[in-house]
């Protein structure tokens, strides 16, 4: 359910329903719209009509069910789209565009380093790098773990660029939050929900890509297990799906874009790496991904691919991603986005 307070309805009239809303054993969480305050009610679904008594109560305006599964994450909820911030200076969600570039994995000191000023100086605003890498086989290259997290800052201090990282199980969240921006949620993770809930614990904007067989209702589920633990900070991210099509690495679902927007009031981004598998194909699925009304990209790029320890053949030589970054621009405006 949710609790519609007045315009302008007072402080202690909200204190006053989220305590009645907490005695009638459902959890509230407090979303502030441009207008008006909304109260979540959220909690079994069988006995919420009791909560229909709270319409009477001072400053209330009505109460209303959320029809969807996933309520937090509804647009029911928050009919104004989300910006959700990152640091003091920078925010995904508003019309400015935000490219995360960087390696799939980072390798060693001068990669990353490499690695933060060539996309940097291309333009990007936050810097990619996996330190816990989920690889589909135990042999594969499984990341340089904290020694990882502690290169990435370094190029952060370098750059000034905040950066996005993976992280790959509840045990390790605090540790890589201690060093991130932003923490990733894998694919091979979406629905690992002891680990949404952990990030779901924390006080860091959390990047969620959606898993490579799952329905949008399903990853609307998984950003639900965050918000339900009080972290309103998520960002969606369409990283291609599975599909009958072995041309490509997965198959971009570019209309998940304006059926997210629809449906949620989180921020929408592509990943063109992932969903293609080729660097060939990154430039046109990033101009597509901006026409489809995304607030981001996240893009690998790495200073030398044929040598890089995963995802050498989809990720970007800094060369291409600038003349790519310089191109997006256009879209970028045509879209009424800056970036
Ligand atoms: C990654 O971003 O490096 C990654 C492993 O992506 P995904 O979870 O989308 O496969
Ligand atoms: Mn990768």
């Amino acid at each position: 359910m949710i609790v519609v307070m007045k315009a302008g309805a007072a402080k202690k009239d909200r204190d006053e329903v989220t305590k009645r809303i907490k005695e009638l054993g459902y959890k509230p969480h407090i979303i502030h719209g441009t207008t008006r305050d909304v109260i979540g009610a959220v909690g079994d679904e069988r006995g919420k009509s009791v909560l229909q008594s709270i319409e009477s109560m001072q400053g209330v305006e009505s109460v209303v069910p959320i029809l969807q599964p996933y309520k937090l994450a509804s647009r029911e909820v928050k009919k104004e789209a989300s910006v959700v911030p990152i640091t003091d200076t920078l925010a995904i969600g508003g019309k400015e565009l935000i490219v995360m570039a960087g390696p799939c994995s980072v390798e060693n000191e001068a990669q990353i380093i490499d690695s933060a000023l060539a996309v940097k100086a291309a333009g990007a605003q936050m810097l990619r790098g996996g330190a816990f890498k989920p690889r589909t086989s135990p042999y594969s290259f499984q990341g340089l773990e904290e020694e990882g997290l502690k290169l990435l800052a370094k190029a952060r201090e370098m750059t000034g660029l905040p950066f996005v990282t993976e992280v790959i199980d509840p045990d390790t969240v605090d540790l890589v939050a201690s060093y991130a921006d932003m923490l990733q949620i894998g694919a091979r993770n979406a629905q690992n929900f002891a680990l949404l809930k952990k990030v779901g614990q924390i006080k860091k904007p959390i990047l969620l890509k959606r898993g490579m067989s799952m329905t949008i209702q399903e990853f609307l589920m998984s950003a639900e297990y965050i918000m339900s633990e009080g972290n309103q900070s998520v960002i969606l991210c369409e990283r291609g799906i599975r599909t009958f099509e072995t041309a490509t690495r997965n198959t971009l679902d570019i209309s998940a874009v304006p059926v997210l927007k629809a449906k949620t009031h989180l921020p929408v981004v592509i990943d063109p790496s992932h969903a293609t598998g080729n660097y060939h194909y990154i430039a046109p699925m990033s101009y597509a991904a901006v026409a489809a009304g995304v607030d981001g990209l996240i893009i690998e790029v790495h200073p030398d691919p044929e040598r890089a320890s995963s995802d050498g053949p989809q990720s970007l030589k800094p060369k291409k991603f600038t003349t790519l970054v310089e191109k997006l621009k256009l879209f970028a405006e045509a879209a009424d986005r800056t970036l």
